[in-house]
């Protein structure tokens, strides 16, 4: 299928590199591709970003019957766009969308839209350090009907946002309340999709939290409520007497990129990671033994973000003197120095655009 491109007449102004947040500005284009049963996905387009007109009757307002990913793109020196492991984003959605009874999306397709959009709005890719150009592809329910059932249309959109660093603060540890009355997913749910419904879900948790100061809760499980699970929209790393321990993909947590991509890293180190369930309470042990050296969460948005202080039951444990680890620290420059081609790919992540 040939993806045809409308380009914008009135290209806007791009924003300064140095004011970046996370999430605000869109570039000058989006793709688009709709999807009809019978039919199957047609049309695949580049546009101008813009506004959508919908019935209010579109099911996805209504029953959240929707899928999405995050990916980013950076600008290497010598001029190159590199795209970090975007197949496996492709495949996640694809894994989201079986969940969500969405049609799957041809992966080879997907991945020229992504590139095609990306080399359109190149320009709009930031260069300076800690920036990229955030890649937010999203699959909605489009059939004008308000029963409960899966649509017949659909719509897959990838929008661009260039992003600064996703803390103001940078990689700064970070403060965690440690959740114990809302839960996040449980075994049979949709935790390992990524799906809107998820997240509406954990705003309150999100709110709560912070009213008490901290940034992000780390979730525990849905059914005894002591098995950790994951940090906000990231997945949680406890290295505890030279060894990681991060939570079993079970189907309630969501599996990143970046856990995957931080437990390949330690791994190749000759560090030991154990995927294995862990509670709350070994935690807290292993603080109380000393034995906790470093806390840290992994995602596309910020990367590595360490954990300064968990609050747990009314008591703030302050872990690393709430200093950054030397695991936390090696794994970010690693990472962002593979992703903007300062390091070397020797494990084939990178996609060039
Ligand atoms: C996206 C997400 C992550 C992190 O996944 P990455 O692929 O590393 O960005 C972790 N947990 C949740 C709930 C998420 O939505």
């Amino acid at each position: 299928m040939e993806i045809t491109v409308t380009r914008t007449n009135s290209p806007k102004v791009k924003p300064d590199e140095s004011s970046l947040v996370f999430g605000h500005e869109f570039t000058d284009h989006m793709f688009v591709m709709d999807y009809k049963e019978g039919q199957g996905w047609y049309d695949p387009r580049i546009v101008p970003y813009g506004p959508l007109t919908l019935d209010p009757s579109t099911m996805v307002f209504h029953y959240g019957q929707e899928t999405f990913e995050g990916l980013k793109a950076y600008k290497a020196e010598d001029g190159t766009i590199q795209l970090f492991r975007p197949k496996d984003n492709i495949r996640r959605m694809n894994q989201s969308n079986d969940r969500l009874c969405i049609p799957a999306i041809d992966e080879d397709l997907f991945l020229e839209a992504i590139k095609a959009v990306v080399k359109i709005d190149e320009d709009w890719i930031p260069t300076s350090p800690g920036t990229s150009l955030y890649i937010r592809p999203f699959v909605i329910a489009t059939d004008p009907f308000i029963g409960v059932k899966p649509s017949s249309t659909y719509m897959l959109m990838i929008i661009l946002s260039p992003v600064g660093s996703y803390y103001k603060e940078g990689l700064n540890p970070t403060k965690i309340y440690v959740e114990d009355e809302y839960v996040r997913a449980v075994p049979g749910g949709t935790g390992y999709a990524k799906t809107g419904a998820n997240y509406a879900a954990s705003l309150k948790a999100q709110v709560e939290a912070h009213k008490k100061g901290y940034s992000q809760v780390l979730w525990l499980d849905g059914i005894e409520r002591k098995y950790i699970e994951e940090v906000g929209t990231s997945n949680a790393f406890f290295k505890v007497d030279g060894k990681v321990h991060t939570a079993p993909l079970q189907g309630s947590i969501l599996g990143g990129i970046t856990r995957d991509t931080s437990i390949e890293l330690l791994k190749s180190w000759g560090i030991e990671v154990i995927e294995e369930p862990f509670t709350i309470d070994d935690v807290m042990r292993w603080h109380q033994e000393g034995k906790l050296e470093e806390a840290f969460a992994t995602g596309t948005a910020a990367v590595i973000s360490p954990i300064g202080i968990l609050g747990w039951k009314g008591n703030d444990i302050q872990i690393n003197n709430q200093e950054i680890g030397k695991i936390s620290q090696k794994l970010y420059d690693t990472i962002t120095e593979i992703q903007n081609g300062k390091e070397k790919d020797t494990f084939d992540w990178i996609v060039r655009v």
